[in-house]
């Protein structure tokens, strides 16, 4: 069976390259007579693969040398919990700007610690555009603020980064790390899940400025003390060592093909082909206002469920597949992540063109 366009939001498509050296590496990596698997995460051959990944980590998004690079556990989503955990206790206060699920999720966990505060929410419109906000608008003494800044279900990405004044800023950039290039020194932290652009779901990668560490409540389970973690290399007990070595083939890839600016490129490119067939399209709309679309999920109507149906169904049958839109919203989403390819998006557009056509 040929490879088929994959366009969900995650797990979602590797690089053919990447698990084309995976598959030869299986067996024997590297010499050592055994697969990645298999071996000690104490050991010399594993030591150098967790500190090349952090290694190309810190190269790719220009990582400051004060800031912690951590390859954790649990998904994002274990975050939402950390998170407040970590670093609600000065206040025990914290803003959240509401641009989805993903940050809705943040918000009720932390609620559960603190009191967590919304400072604005674009759910008037189902999230179809970014919320803007002024340093006034956070509280001086919250212990953080935090942002989601791609939302994979609806589509829309910060254009700006918000300005919280001395509030330090957390975001979730699950969804587009590794995407285009990032100022990680805006944020006193950003972290994602592995499973969108950078390898298997599970492992969790966790960028802090090492002065927020150290603020963890007592009652922190160690697994969840960013600190802890810190001050064990990412090795306080056995790590998700197979996702991080296909992380750094992810990454390695990634270098070896322009870096964040390159990907940047194709991204745009790639975007712009699906977003300029949408705006002309009689049959399909895009839903989101055109200065806050992603980059990376494209979700789009035909303004009739039937139709979305029949669509998703004859496509799922010509290679492109995972085209629903989330449970929630319904409709269409493409997720276009690094690993889609330009002509995988020049298909699906070509298919809809047809569709377009076939059901006018
Ligand atoms: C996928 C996703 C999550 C959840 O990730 P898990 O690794 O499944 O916990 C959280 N936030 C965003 C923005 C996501 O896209």
């Amino acid at each position: 069976m040929p490879r088929v366009y994959n366009f969900s939001a995650g797990p979602s498509m590797l690089p053919v390259e990447v698990l084309q050296r995976a598959a030869d590496e299986m067996l024997d990596y590297k010499g050592s007579g055994q697969s990645v698997m298999e071996m000690s995460h104490r050991s010399k051959v594993f030591e150098s693969i967790i500190q090349e990944a952090e290694q190309l980590v810190r190269e790719l998004l220009n990582v400051p040398a004060n800031y912690k690079v951590l390859f954790l556990q649990g998904g994002a989503s274990t975050q939402f919990a950390a998170i407040p955990l970590n670093f609600m206790n000065g206040s025990n206060k914290a803003d959240f700007i509401i641009t989805g699920q993903w940050a809705n999720k943040a918000y009720q966990e932390a609620a559960k610690y603190g009191s967590a505060r919304i400072v604005a929410s674009s759910k008037d419109k189902t999230f179809s555009y970014i919320p803007k906000t002024t340093r006034e608008d956070f509280d001086p003494e919250a212990d953080y603020a935090y942002i989601c800044f791609n939302n994979t279900i609806y589509g829309t990405k910060f254009n700006y980064i918000p300005d919280t004044g001395d509030v330090p800023l957390i975001a979730d950039i699950s969804s587009c790390i590794m995407s285009e290039p990032l100022d990680v020194t805006k944020f006193a932290m950003v972290y994602a899940g592995a499973q969108k652009n950078i390898g298997p779901a599970g492992l969790t990668l966790c960028i802090i400025r090492e002065d927020m560490l150290g603020k963890a409540r007592d009652i922190t389970p160690t697994m969840l003390n960013y600190q802890i973690m810190a001050e064990n290399d990412s090795l306080y007990n056995t790590p998700p060592c197979y996702a991080i070595y296909m992380c750094k083939l992810v990454l390695e890839h990634l270098k070896e093909t322009g870096g964040l600016e390159a990907a940047k490129e194709r991204n745009e490119k790639k975007a712009k082909l699906l977003y300029d067939y949408l705006d002309s399209s009689d049959l399909f709309k895009a839903t989101v206002v055109p200065e806050d679309r992603s980059l990376m999920n494209v979700p789009f109507v035909t303004g009739n469920e039937e139709l979305d149906a029949k669509f998703v169904k004859e496509a799922t049958a010509a290679g492109f597949i995972n085209l629903k839109g989330h449970r929630t919203v319904g409709g269409m989403r493409a997720s276009i992540y690094n690993a889609m390819p330009y002509e995988g998006v020049e298909a699906l557009v070509d298919f809809m063109k047809k569709f377009e056509m076939e059901n006018k």
